[in-house]
């Protein structure tokens, strides 16, 4: 790793709020917003931006965008502030004090990596040794009151390219619009993700059914803590297992290799404290032969576009979840927004070391709180 000595003069905390294009409904919960926090580090004449995104409301993750505020106004910022950081890699180092905060470790430890690539005039994707190469998005529909909005959802944004559809699924919600699905669009590739609605004792009958559908995975049908099952239950079926819940850490991705309670994993920069640790893990499960791809919370574009900085490394098989900024959001904060080609992968402008930029105008109207901190 090429080294530059950083000293943050300032740090600036912006909670943000972008109104969602319609709600985003999982197995256990709803939102209508996107809630971010944005990290503005200044150093020199640089600024390093990066965001911590947990959901809103406490259903996904115990951590939320008040828990993740507090984090980073009474812990990560006024610690960062004393340090002298040689390289990003000791400072995420660093950040392992702080392994109850994942959201917290991802947004802070974002700026750092983009402030270090802006000082050294080069780009994540250089630091990360991530190859060049085209990108593949894959849609990723919620849970609807019906049959005909699911379907009706997903022939709106089917047509914009996508190269695979996943569909959220938890118990009666499952056999019926999978049937759907398969008879309206035939053989798309396609996959579901449970968001952990399942367990094995009282589903196991309705889980192997899914067997008939020709899924590329079932992503997370069991509780995160439910390794041993998730092992059971991988026997059980053909379709593969992917761990998305469960894999929030490189102790818990071992315990998933040791159990082989899953050949898939879905690598969340957010969820797993930063895009080091989501590096080390790809790079853990490439090695012993698990397969990966880039999931998302969804995020805004900061922390969209510099986790796809990771996603041409090679265990990244599948497509990623990150989709074009319109898909969820009326609007994004970066320049220019992310947009997927007719052919489905993510388009990108490889003349400029930078993937975005950020709009100064759209953070500041979209910002609902702010907070300045001094070295
Ligand atoms: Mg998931």
């Amino acid at each position: 790793m090429r080294e530059t000595e950083i000293k943050i003069e300032c740090a600036v905390l912006r909670r943000v709020s972008v109104p969602m294009r319609e709600p985003f409904r999982i197995s256990n919960g709803v939102v209508h917003e996107k809630e971010s926090i944005i990290v503005e580090l200044h150093s020199d004449s640089f600024i390093g931006y990066g965001e911590a995104s947990p959901m809103s409301g406490s259903f996904y993750s115990v951590e939320t965008p008040e828990t993740t505020w507090q984090a980073l106004t009474q812990g990560l910022v006024p610690d960062i502030l004393t340090r002298t950081i040689q390289n990003p890699v000791e400072y995420a180092n660093v950040l392992d004090a702080y392994i109850k905060e994942p959201f917290a470790r991802a947004g802070i430890e974002g700026a750092v990596w983009d402030l270090t690539a802006k000082k050294l005039g080069t780009s994540l994707n250089e630091l990360f040794r991530a190859p060049k190469g085209r990108i593949a998005s894959g849609l990723a529909i919620g849970i609807y009151d019906s049959i005909d909005k699911l379907l009706a959802a997903i022939a709106r944004y089917l047509p914009d390219g996508y190269q695979r559809l996943k569909i959220k699924i938890a118990p009666g919600w499952d056999i019926e619009p999978l049937t759907a699905v398969r008879k309206r669009f035939g053989n798309i590739p396609l996959m579901v993700d449970a968001n952990a609605a399942y367990n094995l004792r009282e589903h196991r009958e309705i889980l192997r059914s899914l067997d008939a559908f020709d899924l590329m995975m079932i992503e997370q049908p069991l509780a995160a803590g439910a390794l041993s099952d998730m092992a059971e239950l991988a026997s059980l079926l053909r379709t593969p297992l992917c761990a998305d819940e469960s894999a929030d850490s490189l102790t818990a991705l071992e315990e998933i290799i040791r159990l082989k309670a899953a050949s898939i994993i879905n690598i969340k920069v957010q969820r797993v404290g930063g895009l080091w640790n989501a590096k080390r893990m790809h790079d853990r499960a490439h090695q012993t032969g698990l397969q990966c791809w880039l999931g998302t919370m969804p995020e805004l574009g900061i922390a969209s576009t510099q986790a796809l900085s990771l996603a041409t490394l090679p265990g990244f098989v599948y497509p990623t979840d990150i989709e074009a900024s319109s898909r969820w959001f009326v609007d994004d904060i970066i320049r220019p927004l992310i947009q997927i080609s007719n052919d489905g992968f993510i388009v990108s402008d490889d003349s400029s070391p930078m993937p975005f930029s950020v709009d100064r105008q759209k953070l500041k109207r979209y910002t609902i709180e702010t907070k300045e901190f001094r070295a």
